[in-house]
């Protein structure tokens, strides 16, 4: 098990847009296993590239069903191809320290992209998932979840980690 370490806001690689991945192999095999077993150690329920210094378009997201099921789906170069309904839903982030906030994301989506070996996926996602893919997708594109909230809560949460970081 290789963990990879976490960047947190404001580190720029997570403002990066990732790159589209064409070399699908044991790297990038083992770069997806890693990348899980470090959501997992750090109880989070996705993961992207960026996340880890990566940017490339990589994603892992939880798809447990039951506590101590460790299953995962990864996306490569996923792409939200249709979203329908809007719903509102606390989201928190392994690289955005200690907040959370509710954020609008489509209810349902349609998600095209492929699998670790290269094969093509096209599926929906409602709910709960289509959020973690949304925030996930949104990643790959240097965007994080407290760019999506209002300019006060933004403020508050700048005031917040200042505070938070120069107490390290
Ligand atoms: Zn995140």
């Amino acid at each position: 098990m290789a963990l990879r370490k976490i960047l947190t806001h404001p580190h720029p690689v997570l403002r990066e847009q990732a790159a589209k991945i064409t070399g699908f192999n044991a790297e990038l095999r083992q770069l997806a296993k890693d990348m899980a077993d470090t959501m997992y150690e750090e109880q989070g329920v996705g993961l992207a590239g960026n996340q880890i210094g990566i940017a490339r378009q990589i994603a892992v997201i939880d798809i447990s069903t039951q506590d101590n099921e460790k299953k995962y789906l990864v996306l490569i170069n996923p792409v939200i191809s249709e979203g329908e309904g809007c719903e509102s839903g606390k989201e928190g982030c392994l690289s955005v320290l200690e907040y959370d906030a509710k954020v609008e994301r489509f209810k349902k989506i349609r998600v095209t992209g492929q699998d670790v070996e290269g094969k093509q996926l096209d599926f929906i996602a409602e709910d709960r998932f289509a959020r973690i893919i949304q925030h996930e997708v949104d990643h790959l594109h240097g965007t994080l979840f407290i760019d999506r909230i209002s300019r006060l809560k933004q403020d508050m949460y700048k005031r917040k980690l200042k505070k938070l970081l120069e107490n390290k």
